[in-house]
């Protein structure tokens, strides 16, 4: 007899292990489907975890709905780091530009004064 197998909609892959907490569960997503958002998935798996994930390993092609969220996190934060970074680093080319200018207009003004003497 066989089983039913309809988890509904939000699931896209039924039965299984979550290749990053181990979890094993009805409602897992694939990290190596040709839909957008498994690359998008994979590609940021790669990006926060330090692990290595391979297509023809023997290894689970899934990861559960807690660690998608997680995922999405992770990420999130490390963007927001990558961009403080940006934005701090931005800032202090700022400042020591000015900084250098106003060694430039200090020494102009110095060679100002002494040959106005
Ligand atoms: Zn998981």
């Amino acid at each position: 007899m066989k089983k039913s197998t309809d988890y509904g909609k939000s699931c896209t892959s039924s039965g299984g292990t979550c290749r990053l907490c181990l979890r094993v569960g009805d409602c897992l997503v694939p990290i190596f489907a040709e839909e957008e958002t498994s690359k998008q998935l994979l590609s940021r798996i790669s990006d926060c975890c330090p692990i290595t994930l391979l297509e023809n390993d023997d290894l689970p092609k899934t990861i559960c709905r807690e660690c998608e969220e997680k995922i999405a996190v992770t990420f999130e934060f490390r963007e927001l780091c990558r961009k403080t970074e940006r934005i701090l680093k931005l800032q202090y080319d700022l400042r020591r530009t000015n900084e250098s200018n106003w060694r430039i207009v200090s020494r102009h003004l110095l060679n100002y004064m002494v040959t106005e003497d």
